[in-house]
């Protein structure tokens, strides 16, 4: 197996390494925190989103249910001014009757007028059917005028909601980089750049013991020769598989928590990393007693940070 020369990190000379060390975990608790801090930030608008969807959505209904509502209302203006037309060509028709002579004029005269009668009746029936739906209308537009006032203000109280969350979250922020400019000084950029990118894709735990051979972070037996430069603790060590920093954490064998010592400072629920599989432990504890660098179940989360 062969590794990759910036596995191992120069000792810059700037003060002892276990001090760096110390540093680096205090640190990616810092860092964690603030990572998860800015994603919150980011992702907490996102949550008003459905809410504008929807009451976008109900505004555009009542403007639609609102141009049905005045176009039958101008439907209704011409129905009446029908109705009154219609009804006056049955009174002329009317006021002709005295004015009739035979039976054949009096037959046609009564056709018209029956006629004009029924234009207007259907005429005013249609009037009605337009006019209680108009009533409908009506009130369906108030109810939703009620529903968009009351998504408004929904809207309204979750984007208060949401900028006092943010608000609140960039005070902590401010007091992480805070925290973090308490610890950086000293520690080399590019160590830090490296180990901000472990911290981001390790999910908060950047540097981890290298116990019994084993790196605690990823469970991975590593060669004697490395074990033996992370014991010797002269520079700066990277895990070959999982590229997290370790640090020596002993030559006893597992313990039921191998994240123990990097974890130390850590809350519970702060971390979300993948619980701990005891059986790959086991296996891995197998296999280191039955040679050196046997094929270990290997994390998942391979090697992506380097450049
Ligand atoms: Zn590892």
């Amino acid at each position: 197996m062969n590794y990759p020369a910036d596995t191992t990190y120069p000792d810059t000379g700037s003060g002892n390494l276990e001090d760096v060390l110390q540093k680096l975990r205090t640190l990616q608790k810092v860092l964690f925190q603030r990572f998860g801090t800015e994603a919150e930030i980011q992702d907490l608008p996102r949550a008003l989103s459905h809410k504008t969807d929807e009451l976008n959505r109900l505004k555009q209904n009542y403007v639609d249910h609102n141009d049905l509502y005045n176009r039958t209302r101008e439907r209704i203006t011409e129905l009446r001014e029908r109705a009154i037309e219609a009804e006056r060509e049955r009174e002329r028709y009317e006021g002709q009757m005295d004015a009739i002579r035979t039976q054949r004029e009096y037959e046609a005269l009564d056709k018209e007028i029956n006629d004009a009668n029924l234009r207007e009746a259907e005429v005013r029936r249609e009037l009605q059917r337009e006019e209680s739906r108009l009533d409908e209308m009506s009130v369906a537009l108030e109810q939703e005028e009620q529903r968009i006032g009351k998504q408004d203000q929904e809207v309204a109280e979750e984007q208060q909601r949401i900028d006092t969350e943010i608000a609140e979250r960039k005070i902590t922020l401010k007091e992480l980089v805070a925290e973090e400019a308490q610890i950086t000084p000293g520690l080399d950029e590019e160590l830090l750049f490296k180990f901000e990118r472990i911290i981001r894709n390790k999910e908060g735990l950047g540097i981890v013991a290298l116990r019994a051979g084993v790196c605690t972070g990823c469970q991975m037996i590593l060669p004697p020769f490395f074990a033996n430069r992370v014991r010797i603790g002269e520079e700066i060590m990277f895990c070959p598989n999982c590229s997290r920093i370790v640090f020596y954490g002993g030559d006893d064998e597992f313990e039921t928590d191998p994240f123990d010592a990097a974890t130390a400072e850590f809350d519970d629920d702060d971390l979300m990393f993948e619980d701990d599989e005891p059986e790959e432990i086991e296996a891995v504890v197998d296999a280191a007693a039955a040679g050196p660098v046997a094929a270990a179940p290997s994390d998942s989360d391979d090697e992506e940070d380097d450049d």
